[in-house]
Parts: structure tokens; C-alpha cells; sequence
């Protein structure tokens, strides 16, 4: 095992790797921007370094900076966390070239999967069910593309093929509109991806969003550890997650989660992963593959008992899994509420000192934040303070526990979104379960005040 990991991150997710590093007997090295200096993770770290000034580019995404960090510091692998460079193939590489180990997937698993082009057919090829669409990139040829719509029928969706985040998509309902459509998004894609390829698929108009959680390791077992249901969004951002997925026959799911497992050992995965799927009337379609730990990776600790991010250090030290799928049990319900610093209805984000911080606590409440009365919340980067997850016995008893956990809850200084979190919790078409991914833009426009 490491004596010592180096943390690519900042925020909660920096916390939460460090407690799993803590609770392994492994030392940790956490960089820093000067916006994140008084971060209590940072003062609790065996090791702190400033990597420099608070704009990411300059600190969180300073490649050579991480490096030369785990260098002097003698750390021996980097755990990248969420976001920043988690995703990113090249900075993957650069850490196994410079003798480190990458506490993720292989440079070439990053690169396949942040192609949605190549990912797809990766899927297809392993028999995961996908969003029918075009064979690959679209041709140049309008008659073609054309051809194509007509086949998979209206409405269709234009997606960059390097495209992330929720940007780079297009949704065109008449012929009439298509070659312009594919068009504009080619020169988006082009600038904001440097790639411009694209491709096509059918519009779902009802979906949930549903997404299968993965662990590989290097002796070709994979397992996957249940689902979340992640459909309540706004413009493309989850703000609750659920395990397991309400009214879902297991049967489906298992038979999803079965060929997930398979297309990991198929394709030589290795470490934790997320396969994201719509979710439209019975079925599952594919649209993306995730190749870190996510934001809401809790609610499907909490339903399995497994501890994902110690699982991914012991998997990168080149550990067996410790179980297999037949010993993996999921038990009781677990839900989980994201914190923003941001205005709950107008979300202007809301940065600034916190005058007082109280958490939730008792049964079944779990919270993974950074923050603490005086902390400040810098403006430089995501709004996300922190996460409440509950578990129960059931949904009813996890959604009692919730709002039991968020009247505790008190957040004083800053603007958050807690007050949205409260209504929802007792909102009826959430409280029966199954709302798709537009059902909280709907909401919103609806109670906007
Ligand atoms: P990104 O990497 O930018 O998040 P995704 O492929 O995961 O892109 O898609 C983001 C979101 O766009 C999905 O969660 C869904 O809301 C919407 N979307 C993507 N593809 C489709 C589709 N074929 N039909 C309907 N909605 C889609």
C-alpha cells in the first residue's frame, strides 16, 4: 500500500480523501490556491503546499506544479478527485511517465471515454444498450446526414463528440432546421473542444437520469454497486441523488448493471466509474461514461456499506476487490441533497464568509462538507459547499430523515440552496418518486417568485 498520496483537489472531495487516507494509515499531501490557504483540510493535512494563485489554470489545473508537489514531497500516488484534472488523459499520463500511479483509469480508458464517439462504440461493441444514432461522427455529405435523421426519426439531438459539462448539444425537431443545426454545432465544438466532430442521436423527450456505479481492478474483476437516480437537474446540474432508483424492477437494473461490469473487463477498465443512461419507458439508453468518483458517490456507499474511494486506492496499489458481486448486498434507501452557495430560486452564486455553520447530525445522517462557522467560500470556483446524505431503512424513512436533517441545518453569511432542498423534500410528485430529468426546471418556473 502508499505511505503517502498526493490530493489534486480542493473543497469536500479534498476532505473526503484525505478521511479515507487517514482511516488507511496513509499520509497525505494536499496542494492548495492562495484562495483555499485557511481550508481547516488543508491545516489538518500531514503535508500543505500553495500551488499557486486562486484562478484554477493557475493551481488546480498547473500540471507541473502537481508534479513537482508529489517530487519533493516524496508522495507516491496522486488521487485527482472530481472535475479538474480527474478527466484528463494527458495529465493521467504525465503522472505515470514522471514514476507516479494515477489513482484512476489508464490514460487510454480517460481518452476513450472522453470521445463520446469512441465511447459509444466501445458500449455498442460490449452489448450496453445505447440512444440509437448515427454510426459514429456525421458525414459531411448533407444528403446523408439527412438520410440518417429520417431513419432515426424526429426529434433528434446533435452532441459534440468531445463535448462535456452539458454544453455542445442541439436539439433540431424539423428537417428543415438539421444542416443548420449540425453546422452550428460543428463550429461550437471546434472552438470550445478542439474537435469539431459531432453526432447524432434520438431526442428522448421523458427520461430519468439513471447511472450505474462501477469498480474494477487490475485482475480482471469488475462488480457494479447498484444505481443512482440523479433526475433532478437544473440546465444539465444534479442537486439530489437517490439509491436505489424508485420503481425500477430490479431485473431491468441487474440486467443493465450485468453488461456495465462486463463492458469494464471487456475494455480493461480499471478503478471506480460511472455509466450514465436515460431511462424512458422501460428501457436503458447509454450516453456517457464517467472515469473518476462523482459528487454523489455517498448514497451508493451508504446502500452498500463499500467505501468507493479507499476502494479506488486499494485497486490503483494494484489490490484485488476484497468481494464479488454475489457478496455485495444493497440495503435501505439513501438520498442525498448538494449544498450550493447560490441564491435558492434565482441561483446567482453566493460567495462570502459563513457566520454560522450548524450541521445535521443523528441515525443515518451523514455530511461530507469543508466548511465551518467563519470559513470563507471563495468566488473562484464550483458553488458546492458540501453534501447532506441520509440513509434509511426504506425511501420513506431516507426522506424523513432528510427533512428532519435539513430543518437542523442552519447556514448563516452566505445565500444557499436549503430553503429549495426543504420544499422539495415535501413536494408530492418527488415524494411518489420517478420525476425525469425536466421535472425541476418545471418546478422552478412554476414557484418562481
Ligand atoms: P455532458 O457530458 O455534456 O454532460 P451528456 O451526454 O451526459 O453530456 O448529456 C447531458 C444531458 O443532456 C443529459 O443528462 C440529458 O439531459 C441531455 N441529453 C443528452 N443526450 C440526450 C438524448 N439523446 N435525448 C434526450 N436528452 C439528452
Amino acid at each position: 500500500m502508499f505511505k503517502k498520496i498526493l490530493i489534486a483537489n480542493r473543497g469536500e472531495i479534498a476532505l473526503r480523501i484525505q478521511r479515507a487516507c487517514r482511516e488507511m494509515g496513509i499520509k497525505s499531501v494536499v496542494v492548495y490556491s492562495t484562495a483555499d490557504r485557511d481550508a481547516k483540510y488543508v491545516k489538518l493535512a500531514d503535508e500543505a503546499v500553495c500551488i499557486g494563485p486562486p484562478p484554477s489554470a493557475q493551481s488546480y489545473l498547473n500540471m507541473p506544479a502537481i508534479i513537482s508537489t508529489a517530487e519533493v514531497t516524496d508522495a507516491e500516488a496522486i488521487h485527482p478527485g472530481y472535475g479538474f484534472l480527474s478527466e484528463n488523459a494527458d495529465f493521467a499520463e504525465r503522472v505515470e511517465q514522471s514514476g507516479f500511479t494515477f489513482i484512476g483509469p489508464t490514460p487510454e480508458s480517460i481518452r476513450m471515454m472522453g470521445d463520446k464517439v469512441s465511447a459509444k462504440q466501445a458500449m455498442i461493441k460490449a452489448g450496453v444498450p445505447c440512444v440509437p444514432g448515427s454510426e459514429g461522427a456525421l458525414p459531411e455529405d448533407p444528403k446523408e446526414i439527412v438520410r440518417i435523421a429520417r431513419e432515426i426519426k424526429y426529434p433528434v439531438i446533435i452532441k459534440a463528440a468531445g463535448g462535456g459539462g452539458g454544453r455542445g448539444m442541439r436539439v433540431v425537431h424539423t428537417e428543415a432546421a438539421l444542416l443548420h443545426a449540425v453546422q452550428t454545432t460543428r463550429a461550437e465544438a471546434g472552438a470550445a473542444f478542439g474537435n469539431s466532430a459531432v453526432y447524432m442521436e434520438k431526442f428522448l423527450e421523458h427520461p430519468r437520469h439513471v447511472e450505474i456505479q462501477v469498480l474494477a481492478d487490475q485482475h480482471k474483476n469488475a462488480v457494479w454497486l447498484g444505481e443512482r437516480d440523479c433526475s433532478m437537474q437544473r440546465r444539465h446540474q444534479k442537486i439530489i441523488e437517490e439509491a436505489p432508483a424508485p420503481g425500477i424492477a430490479r431485473r431491468i437494473i441487474e440486467r443493465v448493471g450485468e453488461r456495465c461490469s462486463a463492458a469494464c473487463k471487456r475494455i480493461g477498465y480499471r478503478g471506480a466509474g460511472t455509466f450514465e443512461f436515460l431511462y424512458e419507458d422501460g428501457e436503458f439508453y447509454f450516453i456517457e461514461m464517467n472515469t473518476r468518483v462523482q459528487v454523489e458517490h455517498p448514497v451508493t456507499e451508504l446502500v452498500t456499506g463499500i467505501d468507493i474511494v479507499q476502494m479506488q486506492i486499494r485497486v490503483a496499489a494494484n489490490e484485488k476487490l476484497p468481494f464479488t458481486q454475489k457478496s455485495i448486498e444493497m440495503r435501505g434507501h439513501a438520498i442525498e441533497c448538494r449544498i450550493n452557495a447560490e441564491d435558492p430560486y434565482v441561483f446567482t452564486p453566493s460567495p462570502g464568509r459563513i457566520t454560522l455553520w450548524h450541521a445535521p447530525g443523528g441515525p443515518g445522517v451523514r455530511v461530507d462538507s469543508h466548511a465551518y462557522t467563519n470559513y470563507y467560500v471563495p468566488p473562484n470556483y464550483d458553488s458546492m459547499i458540501g453534501k447532506i446524505i441520509v440513509h434509511g431503512d426504506n425511501r420513506a424513512q431516507a426522506l424523513a430523515r432528510m427533512r428532519t436533517a435539513l430543518s437542523e441545518t442552519v447556514v448563516e453569511g452566505i445565500q444557499t440552496n436549503i430553503p429549495l432542498h426543504r420544499e422539495l423534500m415535501v413536494d408530492a410528485k418527488f415524494v411518489e418518486g420517478g420525476t425525469t430529468i425536466h421535472y425541476l426546471e418545471g418546478w422552478l418556473a412554476q414557484h418562481r417568485r
